[in-house]
């Protein structure tokens, strides 16, 4: 089977070293929020191009603790897209703010500006841009949509480790950037983790008062903060798969170059290609096709594996059926959400396993 991630297949060099840092943080005898984490926020930053990193539990509470360090919450509109994991607008709700659903652009299934200005309403404070699928694109005008309206603009970079936009870092247009590194991100821990990334020394501080109980002193409590703090070995698993990234990048970008040439058949579409070659980093590689099910069982009989993201938009989502959406609704994200399928684009993957990929593909009538 050809999967759709294979961390089994990781290199031995990688595990020798995991391994090494894992003993490295046992020997210290320090566990959680210490020199790893320190360490890794120092590198990650630095990696960004942004002042500061905060290292925290998980990609979802970095987007609630960026949001609550703005003091945006009870009675502010956040407005984000419906087509994206369900953790973005969890974090918006959790928050204590109001999401607001936008419609995509059905070319890149990002936010469609013009939807996004039909939403904006006196409430809207502001808006989450989420680099879906490794995408970061037209940040200029995303940038001068928010000044026009005078809303903050933030970043849902869960999925867009390191994509560059005119040369500028994933997380550093926004007054937040969220990371996830989840796993199956391209920059993965071994279990959860995540980081805010920011310009305002202010801001940093405040998210690192609020990763701990809201805890600025020791035992002293300046706000109601959460728990989410990040482990000193999910930190240091981190900054050694950290010098892995640009080699695992660059093969997602040649994996994605191969698909776009040769995948030919004339039952399935591919989203537009990014404007600038280091403008997407292919956390996932999205075809459409208006027999999705089939070619996906297809490929499943002939040991290619696939997934969806995201079979059901959110507002279709039973807790969000309420949302307030673009008045216009959101046709753009539900006909994507029936027609999109992921396959497989990991750095793990041989040359073969990519030619048996767009073989079957091409191979599906
Ligand atoms: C994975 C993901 C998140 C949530 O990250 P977790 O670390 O799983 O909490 C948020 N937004 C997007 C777009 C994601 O892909």
């Amino acid at each position: 089977m050809i999967l759709m991630n294979d961390f089994k297949a990781e290199p031995e060099e990688l595990r020798t070293a995991e391994l090494a840092a894992v003993g490295r943080v046992l020997h210290s005898g320090w566990y959680v929020l210490g020199n790893e984490v320190k360490a890794f926020e120092k590198m990650w930053a630095e990696r960004c191009g942004i002042a500061s990193a905060v290292g925290v539990g998980n990609g979802m509470d970095a987007i609630e603790i960026g949001l609550r360090a703005l003091d945006i919450g009870e009675g502010d509109e956040v407005i984000t897209t419906p087509m994206t994991a369900f953790a973005t607008v969890l974090a918006i709700i959790r928050a204590g703010a109001t999401p607001v659903l936008a419609d995509i652009d059905p070319e890149t299934a990002l936010l469609d500006p013009a939807s996004v200005e039909r939403c904006i309403g006196p409430r809207t404070r502001a808006m989450l841009l989420v680099h879906l699928y490794g995408q970061i694109r037209d940040m200029e005008r995303w940038a001068a949509l928010c000044d026009r309206h005078g809303i903050a603009l933030l970043e849902d970079c869960a999925q867009s480790h390191l994509a560059q936009w005119n040369g500028k870092t994933a997380g550093g247009f926004g007054l937040f950037g969220a990371y996830s590194f989840y796993p199956t991100k391209n920059l993965g821990a071994l279990g959860d983790a995540g980081a805010l990334v920011c310009n305002s020394e202010t801001l940093a501080q405040r998210a690192a008062v609020l990763r701990n109980y809201g805890q600025s002193v020791r035992y002293h409590h300046t706000e109601l903060g959460l728990n989410s703090r990040l482990d000193e070995l999910q930190a240091a698993l981190l900054q050694v798969r950290l010098n892995y990234l640009d080699v695992y990048t660059a093969r997602r970008r040649a994996i994605a170059t191969a698909y776009r040439e040769h995948i030919v058949n004339p039952g399935v579409r591919m989203l537009a290609a990014p404007l600038q070659p280091e403008s997407h980093v292919y956390h996932l590689f999205v075809l459409t096709s208006p027999e999705r099910d089939r070619l996906a069982q297809h490929l499943k009989s002939r040991g290619v594996e696939t997934y969806v993201h995201y079979p059901v938009p959110v507002h279709r989502q039973p807790p969000c059926k309420d949302l307030r959406c673009d008045p216009n609704g959101l046709a753009a994200a539900e006909r994507h959400a029936a027609v999109c399928l992921s396959i497989p684009c990991h750095p793990q993957m041989s040359d073969a396993d990519v030619n048996a990929v767009i073989e079957e593909i091409n191979a599906f009538q």
